[in-house]
């Protein structure tokens, strides 16, 4: 999956939670922006990818070791992941809506792969890729218009965070 999909799956996952969670609703939008970066960060595995074109000196020895679509794409990853915002989140370095919304992203871009022909290796170490029953290619039209759908959705949702621009 292209990152500008990863990130409205995994923007449009958390809008979704966050409307089940109480909270002061102005708190979304930063939210929004640690869901997109979560959703992002499984990829930096490829020095291609939009994290990995701007941490290539991240990249480049995780692809090298492990493969893109290796154990950054895994259980034991989202695992990992979870602990670590889980740590960070109790020292109050960041919000616990925050931390959450970031893994929010990161699980949402595991399963947005799922949805590709190529699938993910969720039981990494194990080489044995995971997918849904029915699966697009990373890039084809069904993607771009999930990504429009998704993006257009989100745009409407959040219509109330629009600045109100100066009307005659
Ligand atoms: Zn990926």
């Amino acid at each position: 999956m292209m990152g500008y999909t990863h990130m409205a799956v995994g923007c449009a996952l958390w809008t979704g939670v966050r409307a089940l969670l109480p909270g002061p609703p102005g708190s979304l939008p930063p939210e929004l922006g640690l869901a997109a970066l979560g959703s992002l960060l499984p990829d930096i595995d490829e020095p291609q990818s939009l994290l990995g074109r701007k941490l290539g000196f991240i990249a480049w020895p995780i692809k090298l070791i492990f493969g893109h679509r290796g154990v950054t794409h895994s259980l034991l990853a989202l695992a990992v992941t979870l602990a670590g915002l889980a740590a960070a989140a109790g020292a109050g370095l960041l919000p616990v809506a925050g931390a959450a919304a970031f893994w929010t992203g990161y699980a949402g871009h595991l399963a947005g792969d799922g949805l590709t022909t190529s699938g993910v290796p969720l039981f990494w170490p194990s080489e044995n890729r995971v997918r849904a029953p029915l699966t697009f290619p990373t890039g084809g039209v069904v993607e771009h218009l999930l990504a429009a759908g998704l993006a257009a959705a989100l745009g409407w949702t959040l219509r109330g965070y629009w600045p109100r621009l100066p009307l005659p």
